[in-house]
């Protein structure tokens, strides 16, 4: 049995809807469907979630929210039009938001939720009516009836293991069956989100609960890259990547799929592949727990990720002094600030953080630190980039990353940091961030286009 979830792209209007269920209807091992909200239908189009975050904003801030709920639900009656249904959805729509918007009003975070959840949620009873009404026995199941439950706090869900077992049931259906991406219910019986491109979790939790051979993510792009196709001028599609390397990619820039998605797979060895739904016969990308290993896919990937900040800490003799680094890192407990990485020498210490963490705060925090740990310096450095070569087959082969500072050198590219991690899977070197595109076309020249990595 399969499972196969589809992104926003796949189901943004009629004509991808009508791919999507060719693609499900054309193998009776798809059994289990979970779609997202419709996403782009070009460039300068809005998501519909992003227009439900737009009418959670008017309401909140008490303003006329007609024209911003007519236009989410012109989205779905487009689509309705198209594929010559009834609409009687619409009306549903349009109950269901007010409904929300009436009772939910006093409790913003938990109205939020229930609004992003219309997303997905109209788009999955939408398509289920439309492949019934072209003869396909197919069934709507809310994330409630398939027993999606999850913890209460909003737009943060994570799956609790009752899940797992409830979910095992959906193999009973004879129909195929349609579940909507991105929430579940939590036991206080609220509707509670992922993170945002939070489907990917939903599919992923679903093919675990039913035991699934494979779990199939159609988006539109025939796999993943090795490195960003703006930067890389038609780079590589990978092959087979391990769950491992692909959580190192999307943590920093893969988009394709979220990383907190691999997490119910790596359990059970579930393997995913990243195929696109308007091709739908390319090969697409294996994510496994294993790969086999190669003198040309020794690097998995390369990605660059920007806007991080680093707080750079001196302490002479700092390698003697118990709980040093405990008290720096209780203040950015205090504030709820988490880290990336911590490389550090005898007498010194840099955090490297996502910006997003300390704006807005920076000075208290670093305040709190001189008052309360005894530094002899400490600075801030923003700007900085964070360049990650991932593979498995580096922890084997003699010479990786002899091959990218090398790269970096030709490119006339500084190196601020660098830092291996323990499991020798990846590299990661703080760049400028002026220099992360060079780095990047730098590093993939060498790895993949020159006779540099071969064994
Ligand atoms: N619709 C949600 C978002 O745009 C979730 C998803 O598509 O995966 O984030």
């Amino acid at each position: 049995m399969k499972v196969a979830k589809f992104g926003g792209s796949s189901v943004s209007n009629a004509e991808q809807i009508k791919k999507v269920l060719n693609i499900v209807n054309s193998d009776s091992d798809r059994k289990i469907i979970v779609v997202s909200a419709p996403g782009k239908r070009h460039a300068d189009d809005v998501k519909t979630t992003d227009l439900l975050i737009r009418l959670y904003e008017k309401v909140i801030a008490g303003l006329d929210y007609q024209a911003k709920k007519e236009e989410i639900i012109q989205r779905y009656a487009d689509i309705i039009l198209e594929l010559e249904m009834t609409d009687s959805l619409l009306s549903t729509i349009d109950e269901t938001l007010e409904t929300y918007i009436a009772t939910l009003k006093e409790k913003p975070a938990r109205l939020l939720d229930a609004l992003l959840s219309c997303g997905e949620n109209f788009n999955a009873q939408l398509i289920a009516e439309y492949n019934n009404s072209q003869g396909i026995p197919t069934r709507y199941v809310s994330p409630g009836e398939a027993g999606i439950t999850v913890t209460d706090l909003p737009q943060n869900a994570q799956i609790l293991d009752q899940s797992y077992e409830a979910l095992y049931s959906l193999r009973e259906y004879d129909e195929k069956l349609i579940v909507p991406g991105f929430f579940g219910i939590s036991r206080q019986g609220y509707v509670v989100t992922f993170p945002r491109g939070g489907s990917d979790i939903t599919g992923a939790i679903v093919a675990r609960g039913v035991r699934a051979d494979l779990y199939e993510n159609f988006t539109d792009v025939s796999g993943i890259f090795r490195a960003n196709p703006t930067i890389v001028k038609n780079p590589e599609v990978i092959d087979e990547i391990t769950y491992r390397e692909m959580r190192e990619l999307s943590y920093a820039g893969f988009g394709v799929f979220h990383d907190e998605a691999l997490q119910p797979l790596h359990k059970d060895r579930i393997p995913v592949v990243i195929k696109n739904t308007n091709r739908p016969d390319d090969t697409g990308t294996y994510i496994r727990h294993d790969r086999e290993i190669n003198s040309s896919n020794i690097v998995s990937g390369i990605s660059c990720d920007k806007d991080f900040t680093v707080l750079n800490i001196k302490k002479y003799l700092m390698n003697r002094q118990i709980g040093f680094t405990r008290k720096i890192l209780g203040v950015l407990e205090d504030y709820g600030i988490s880290f990336d990485h911590m490389p550090s020498g005898i007498d010194s210490i840099s955090i490297i953080m996502r910006s997003k963490e300390i704006q807005n705060r920076e000075e208290q925090v670093l305040n709190d630190i001189r008052e309360k740990c005894d530094v002899d310096e400490l600075n801030v450095e923003h700007n900085l980039a964070i360049l990650m070569i991932v593979g498995e087959g580096m922890h084997r082969i003699v010479g990786t990353a002899n091959t990218i500072t090398h790269a970096l050198a030709e490119a006339n590219i500084n190196l601020k940091m660098m830092n291996q991690g323990a499991s020798e899977i990846s590299i990661m070197f703080g760049i400028d961030v002026a220099d992360a595109e060079k780095a990047v076309k730098s590093t993939y020249e060498y790895c993949y286009n020159g006779e540099y990595l071969k064994v």
